[in-house]
């Protein structure tokens, strides 16, 4: 060869080169070129090195990315764990315990509100004042026990609306309760997913912005690694097919 010009000294061992076999350290990447600085603090970016040592630079570089992707990842489903196995609260079953907690003086309240606020009992309770006004009022059968203006009935009315009213105010409290129980929870429910959330936001996070620019990072680093191999193959078979063709001559 004769473009002696051409050649470039291997920054690793000083060894010349064809231009061609390697590249200088400012066409790298600066990660690979922090490598290299590390191990040659020397080093300028119009430095040279070869194919055959920038290999192991960008082994090591493929190495270090892997890596750290795999710290990061391994960190992050630890604290997806940790935040899992934290979460001591027991989801209460709201039914089960209100009916299992419940006194026959509250079943009675429950019975009768719910009673109280029904169709039937209006229908009822409308046929016995019509009745009572009726057999009263006209003195049907004989009877006159309350004559008009219904002073009894009155009296009876009050009482009945005098018991329903806390009657139907302790059915309310129980609804109270489970409400609050529900509530409580849902509270609990909330705290965790947006906790597990958060993890996943932040695996997420790490999947687009490290791991893939990373991935993609490897995927050139083998392009490369690809490419010297494939020149060293080349060379190789000039090597010899002028060896063969040394041979055919003599
Ligand atoms: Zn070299």
């Amino acid at each position: 060869m004769q473009e002696t010009e051409n050649y470039e000294i291997c920054i690793v061992d000083n060894a010349k080169h064809p231009l061609d076999e390697g590249r200088l350290l400012r066409e790298l990447e600066p990660a690979t070129r922090n490598l290299i600085k590390a191990d040659y603090p020397t080093a300028k970016v119009t430095d040279f090195i070869c194919d055959h040592h920038l290999l192991k630079y960008q082994l090591l570089r493929v190495d270090s990315l892997i890596n750290t992707d795999m710290k990061q990842s391994k960190k992050i489903s630890r604290r997806l764990t940790k935040a899992m196995q934290s979460d001591d609260y027991d989801i209460i079953d709201v039914n089960d315990t209100l009916n299992k907690s419940l006194t026959v003086g509250q079943r009675v309240s429950d019975a009768v509100a719910r009673f109280g606020g029904s169709w039937g009992f209006i229908g009822i309770f409308t046929f016995v004042l019509v009745a009572w006004m009726v057999i009263n009022g006209m003195q049907l059968f004989g009877v006159k026990f309350d004559p008009f203006p219904f002073i009894l009935l009155n009296l009876a009315l009050s009482c009945i609306a005098a018991i329903q009213a806390p009657i139907i105010m302790m059915s309310q409290n129980r609804a109270a309760d489970r409400d609050r129980m529900n509530s409580e929870n849902d509270y609990h429910v909330n705290l965790k997913s947006e906790h597990e959330l958060r993890i996943l936001h932040s695996k997420l996070d790490n999947l687009t912005q490290n791991q893939l620019p990373h991935t993609l990072e490897i995927q050139k680093l083998e392009i490369e690694i690809l490419g010297q191999i494939r020149n060293e193959l080349d060379d190789i078979q000039r090597v010899q097919k002028s060896e063969d063709e040394v041979d055919k001559n003599q």
